[in-house]
This record gives structure tokens, sequence and C-alpha cells, in this order.
């Protein structure tokens, strides 16, 4: 393998914004945050005392490098439950979040230089840059409105050469918000080849089902983990379901980059899986009011989007009518307007001439910002 070095990596342009917002309020301007995928809720309460009472009793120590064994088996169960399965706690991998999942995922499957992973674009922007470090080539499928900005089984049929390593699927999508079809997912994963399916969204759906990649193949690596549905960003814990045969390759990158996970940050993880939290329930409602509310404001100032998005927390919106440079519109909008977005060239050309919207936010603070961006398209000439 010849990997890349760190130099050639491109920014994650959100966490610049998020820097250019913080630094215009040290200078003491109110900024409205919408650019960050984080959820604004605390950890549910019965997750924080378990991790603190971990720590409590002395478990400052490494574990297992899979991870403790009563997580793995609750990581099972849950997929067991929610999508009808019947996987082993031998598949499941604890890592410290879907980030350091994907890493060693793809180390373990890109080989030789030029090794292809084929992916969507828009996508999210961490995909392809891990996948050029390790030396290999993201083969990218650009998506239609019709295909809810998802892959389109038939254009990935076509793309799969020699060199195709796996074919990567996020449903519900980051930077989109929008569900594959069963169809396309099912299709997918007929094909073959061995399909990365992060599922990070699961859960964080309105009035639509998600499906996993495991109801339809047992060659699927599942990325999960907790930072989105139980709200856990700053735990750092996720985790990896792989096919029995590729548990080993992948436990030892695991133990060589990271020894083990966060010792109590999976007894944070025991607690969110076994219990019941009724504040999840709570977050989905208002998660769910504020993206109509959002809708709706942004779509009476001439802000649209081609496919309603249903998961996540993102609405991706058409702006090449103000400015077909979505860089320059976003940080323009930051410094006059105060309202903190994603410019959709951070998810790829595709993304280009489009704004990413984070609803992880107050209703306050959405009602604000969608004020504040209405009086800056008025200021620039742009009614709706
Ligand atoms: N995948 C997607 C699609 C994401 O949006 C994110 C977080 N923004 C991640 C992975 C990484 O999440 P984690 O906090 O678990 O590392």
């Amino acid at each position: 393998m010849n990997s890349k070095t760190g130099k050639e990596m491109k920014p994650f342009i959100v966490m610049d914004v998020l820097r250019r917002a913080l630094e215009l309020e040290e200078k003491g301007k109110h900024i409205i945050h919408m650019e960050i995928g984080e959820p604004d809720f605390d950890t549910p309460s019965a997750i924080i005392a378990a991790g603190i009472d971990s720590l409590r009793r002395g478990e400052t120590h490494y574990t297992d490098s899979r991870g403790i064994l009563r997580l793995r088996r609750a990581v099972a169960k849950y997929y067991n439950r929610n999508y009808g399965l019947d996987i082993s706690e031998t598949q499941v991998l604890i890592t410290m979040g879907v980030s350091p999942a994907l890493l060693a995922v793809l180390s373990s499957l890109i080989n030789n230089n030029g090794d292809e992973i084929i992916l969507s674009n828009p996508y999210y922007p961490c995909y392809p840059n891990f996948i050029k470090h390790l030396g290999g080539t993201p083969h990218f499928i650009h998506t239609k409105a019709e295909d809810g900005f998802h892959l389109n089984p038939a254009m990935v049929k076509e793309a799969i050469g020699p060199d195709t390593k796996a074919i990567l699927v996020n449903s519900p999508s980051n930077p989109v918000g929008t569900v594959i079809s069963t169809d396309a997912l099912s299709e997918i994963c007929g094909m073959g080849i061995p399909v990365i399916s992060d599922e990070i969204y699961h859960g964080l759906v309105y009035g639509q089902k998600t499906h996993s990649s495991l109801e339809f193949t047992e060659n699927t690596y599942i990325l999960n983990g907790f930072s989105k549905i139980f709200a856990m960003t700053g735990w750092r814990l996720g985790y990896i379901i792989a096919p029995a045969e590729a548990v080993r390759k992948i436990e030892i990158i695991l133990q060589n980059f990271f020894i083990s996970p966060n010792s109590f940050a999976q007894r944070g993880g025991i607690a969110a899986l076994e219990l019941n939290h009724p504040e999840i329930e709570e977050m989905k409602k208002k998660y769910n009011s504020r993206r109509k509310f959002l809708l709706e404001e942004l779509s009476a100032m001439g802000l649209n989007c081609a496919v309603e998005p249903k998961g996540a927390f993102y609405i991706f919106v058409d702006a090449r009518h103000i400015e077909k440079d979505s860089y320059k519109l976003a940080f323009d909008i930051l410094e006059k307007a105060g309202v903190a977005l994603t410019p959709g060239i951070d998810f790829g050309d595709q993304g280009e001439g489009y704004l990413r919207l984070s609803y992880a936010n107050s209703m306050e603070n959405l009602a604000e910002g969608a004020s504040r961006l209405q009086q800056y398209l008025n200021n620039n000439g742009y009614q709706g």
C-alpha cells in the first residue's frame, strides 16, 4: 500500500465556517449556528449517570480492543431487534465514533494504490479524503433528484470494475437528509461487491422507515454509533458490524491505531442500548417540528430542495439563482447576516451552488436565522 500524506487532504469546510463564526463571536458579533451537524440536546440523563458511575468505579483502563463484551452483545441485539436479523456479537467491533470505524474499514479494504470505492456525489466530505489518504480512488456517481440524491443502481453497476473494493452508502444522508429507496438499497446489496453502509442517522427519520444493508446481504460493513441518535458526539463512541471473516483484520487495525475504545464511554453506550430514554422521543419530535418549520421558511424565500429531506437534521437548498459560488455565498452570509451555514461545495462538485442548513438548533434560533436570511436576500435584491 502506498498511502498519501495528510498534506494533500482538503479542509473540512464546515469546520472552517465554524472557525470563522467563533472568531466573529470573539469580536462580539452574534451568530446563529446552522452549520454544524451536531445535536443541540444533552445526552439523556441515564447515559450520563452510567458514564459517571463507571469512572467512580475506577474503570479508567484499556478494554478489549474490540470493546466490552456486554456492549458488543447490546449492539448485536439492537440490530437484531430493529431489523429482524440474527447477527452475533463476534461481528461487532466498538470504536471511538464512526470516523475511526470508517478509517479502519477502508484501511482493511484498500490494499493497492488505485483500489476504488464507489460513492455518491454529493457526499459526506471525509469519505473521499479518507479514501485518498489510504491510496485509494473515490469513484463518484453523480446523483439525481429522482433517486433522492442517492446512488442509482444502474449507474453503480456500470461503474463496477476490477479495482472496485466496495460501494459506500449513506442513508439518511449527510448533506441531503434523504432516505435511499428500499429497492435501490437491495439492488446495490445484490451486486456481489462489499457494501459499506454508514447508518449513523438511522433512527432520525420522520415518517419513513430505514432499512439496514444487513437485511439484504451479509457482505456488508455497518458503520453506526451513538453521536446522533443518542446525542453523544463528545463521548466518541461508535461501532462496526463486519462480515465474520473480515473481523480479525479490522480488529488488528484497531489494536494498532487506537488500542481500545474509551472505557467509561462504553458504559454509557451500554446504558444507551439497554435502557429506555424518554428524552429521545422528545428530541425526535422537536427535530421534526423544526424540519417542517425551516422547510416552509426557506421555501417562502425561494430557497428550495428538489426532494423533501425526511431524515438526519439537514436541509440542502438550491441557491444557484443567488450565487453560483457556494463558498463565497456562505461566507458572505456569515459576515453580513451572522448566520453560519455550510457551502454545498464541501460535499463535492455536485453540491456546488447549494447550501446545507442544520436544524439541530432551537426553534427560537432557527426563527432568528430565517429572518436574518430573509433580510440578507432582501438587501441583495432577491425576493422569494
Ligand atoms: N458519517 C456521517 C455521515 C456523519 O455526518 C458524521 C458526523 N458528522 C460521521 C460519520 C462521524 O460521526 P462520529 O461522531 O461518530 O465520528
